[in-house]
């Protein structure tokens, strides 16, 4: 065999099927929200949400440091106002992601709290309690929320709890995932499972018993973050299909709509700037809120403040009809990323079987009714709080994990997507997908590649996700190098490379060299900067734009390789004794030799021509060779072609 051409290898999918109980003790199901957690445990066949110690179903995703104590929770919500630099909130943006990413620096503009630059990722510098300036990573601060919801399920047990399934977004990627892996272990929780928001939420409703493929889609509008999702049920099979969403909109932006529209008011009525009071903002912004909660329920409510400011007894009405108003445009733009997730999933929105509401902010009257007006008047589905629901379906997986799962629950398969195709650097820079988007994970893919040049006896492996048809153009999530091949001509060495996705989405990336069993690896974690959701879209779109212009290059570079290729086998051939290179006269050789010097000089100084040229030298190259060389095997082989063994391998 002449040439070296590519074949994949693909191994079966590998699906998790029936998870067996191997865990001691209960599996808490936790949804570790950006502003607000969640507790659940699946018992005596049915779940409970666990409230906190002040009763609440739902604990705020704050820490507070005093001079004399750490406040988690309400505690540390209630003083975040007066505390600001001291009060850490919303991690959950901050975690596995890198200092520089775009979504942190635009986080580090809004918190009260400093984000800092160590060893490339956000840190949170604070001074916590005893006076010390320490900086937490966000798998620190995480982690103090996790043993925060690990105490108040085990305060309502009367037990230890050391088992969890913790809930992440379905557009988190391996970095985040493992992050929040990471923030478990380090809270003490032996993390079973990550499981993805909108899944959760729909095994909340027990969509996945209701037999024939359906189509979901999950709402999901909390505090500061909204997410669409759709996913597919098929049998006990889960796939998300889309993910889309605004990383920057929720409940808070509704609080602060208010809020503006009262300091206007505030400053026409009483002539008094409390913008920049904030102890006075603090008090209106927490009474705001309860107005706005109260709004989903009655028509209009009161908020009252005694001695908000100097001299200022508040007390205005609002309602629904302003609240509405005040924040329309808002509610409105929450219907693009749903538009956006039906474009991706390729379905019309009349092929989607059930909607589910997740998140505190779906309770108000007018999102709903957007929502339904949106399907043509469908229902969301209704019975499980909204703010609860993500919790409540973590908490039926870690039932099924622990062995407390009903006989309907009990087949229960999750599957998910990898978000964006993984694949590896090859000659020319060319992007070599082992596992394309949308791929269900977990999964294990190898492929065979080889060396390029003779001798190598190292390759990198570069690992990238993307869409785009050359790695320059897609983002680099880690390398590695495989030394200690044995010196040998190119093509020779097989290098078997494996990706392979664990059930968390987290990557490892192996590769063996065949000859040796020599093998080295790497595990894509919160080291290596992963991408945001934003950062996602915009190369899926991108992808999408530059496809033509992709495939030109993608030719091109192809076309070069082939007469590169051809060439170094065609002088192999006139040179290996083994070979053809004692069966050919000396004339038939010379003539090969000469028509090789020209096309190599030719390649060295065009290596950037045109795919056509590359194609042209080619042709014109096998119309002296071919010939040539079948004659010389038709004269001395029998078996001429029977090359059925040769193994079709990729360059690295
Ligand atoms: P989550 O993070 O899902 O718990 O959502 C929290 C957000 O939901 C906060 O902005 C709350 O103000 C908001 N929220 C909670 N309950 C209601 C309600 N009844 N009406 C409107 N917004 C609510």
């Amino acid at each position: 065999m002449l040439f070296i051409l590519m074949t994949a290898q693909y191994l079966p999918a590998v699906v998790m099927a029936d998870d067996k109980p191997t865990v001691e003790g209960p599996v808490v199901g936790i949804d570790l929200g950006t502003t607000y957690s969640c507790v659940g445990i699946f018992k005596n066949g049915r779940v409970e949400i666990i409230p906190n110690e002040l009763g609440n179903r739902i604990t705020p995703s704050f820490i507070g440091f005093t001079d004399e104590e750490r406040l988690v929770g309400e505690a540390a919500k209630n003083q975040a106002a007066v505390n600001p630099t001291r009060s850490i909130y919303v991690v959950k943006r901050l975690i596995g992601r890198q200092f520089n990413d775009k979504e942190v620096q635009r986080d580090r503009k809004h918190v009260s709290y400093d984000i800092v630059d160590k060893g490339g990722k956000p840190y949170v510098k604070a001074q916590i309690n005893g006076g010390e300036t320490k900086t937490l990573s966000p798998e620190e601060v995480s982690a103090m929320i996790l043993k925060k919801m690990k105490e108040i399920a085990e305060n309502y047990l009367g037990q230890e709890v050391n088992n969890a399934v913790i809930t992440v977004p379905a557009y988190f990627n391996d970095a985040q995932r493992a992050a929040t892996k990471d923030a478990g272990i380090i809270s003490g929780l032996n993390v079973l499972r990550i499981l993805n928001e909108p899944t959760a939420a729909a095994i909340a409703y027990g969509l996945d018993q209701k037999g024939d493929e359906r189509s979901i889609l999950v709402f999901d509008l909390g505090g500061g973050t909204f997410d669409v999702s759709i996913l597919t049920i098929d049998g006990d099979v889960f796939e998300v299909e889309a993910t889309s969403g605004d990383t920057h909109l929720g409940g808070e932006d509704f609080d602060q709509r208010i809020l503006q529209h009262f300091t206007k008011l505030i400053k026409k009525k009483y002539n008094k700037d409390i913008t920049q009071d904030k102890r006075a903002l603090q008090k209106l912004k927490g009474e705001v809120e309860k107005a706005k909660r109260d709004l989903s329920s009655v028509i209009q409510t009161k908020i009252e403040i005694e001695n908000l400011v100097e001299g200022v007894d508040f007390s205005e009405t609002l309602t629904r009809a302003r609240f509405e108003e005040l924040c329309n445009d808002l509610f409105k733009k929450t219907l693009k990323p749903v538009e956006q997730a039906l474009k991706d999933s390729g379905r019309k929105k009349s092929e989607i079987d059930e909607i589910v509401l997740v998140g505190g902010s779906t309770r108000i009257p007018k999102i709903q009714q957007l929502i339904k007006d949106f399907f043509n008047g469908k229902e969301p589905n209704r019975g499980i709080n909204p703010d609860e629901a993500v919790a409540y379906g973590a908490a039926v997986q870690g039932g099924i994990l622990g062995g407390e799962a009903t006989d309907e629950t009990k087949g229960l398969l999750l599957i998910d997507v990898a978000p964006l195709t993984l694949g590896l650097e090859t000659v020319g820079g060319v992007m070599t997908k082992i596992v394309p988007r949308g791929t269900v994970i977990p999964t294990k893919k190898s492929q065979t590649f080889t060396t390029y040049q003779d001798n190598q006896e190292t390759v990198t492996i570069k690992i990238f996700e993307g869409e785009r048809a050359m790695t320059k153009d897609n983002h680099l999530l880690g390398n590695f190098d495989l030394s200690g091949i044995p010196r040998a001509a190119r093509g020779v060495p097989q290098i078997e490379v494996t990706f392979d996705m664990d059930e968390n989405g987290i990557l490892n990336v192996s590769a063996e060299d065949q000859g040796t069993g020599k093998t080295e690896s790497i595990t894509i974690t919160n080291d290596q900067g992963r991408l945001s959701k934003e950062e996602i879209e915009e190369m899926i779109a991108d992808a999408e734009k530059f496809s033509e212009e992709d495939k030109l290059v993608k030719e091109k570079v192809d076309a070069r390789n082939s007469l590169d290729s051809y060439l170094h086998s065609m002088r192999n051939t006139i040179e290996d004794k083994e070979k053809l290179a004692d069966k050919l006269d000396d004339d038939d050789k010379e003539t090969i030799s000469e028509a090789l010097q020209e096309h190599q000089e030719w390649l060295d100084t065009n290596a950037d021509a045109d795919k056509e040229d590359f194609e042209e030298h080619l042709k014109d190259l096998q119309s002296v060779c071919d010939p040539i060389i079948s004659k010389v095997y038709q004269e001395n082989y029998d078996d001429a072609g029977d090359d059925e063994d040769d193994e079709d391998i990729d360059d690295l």
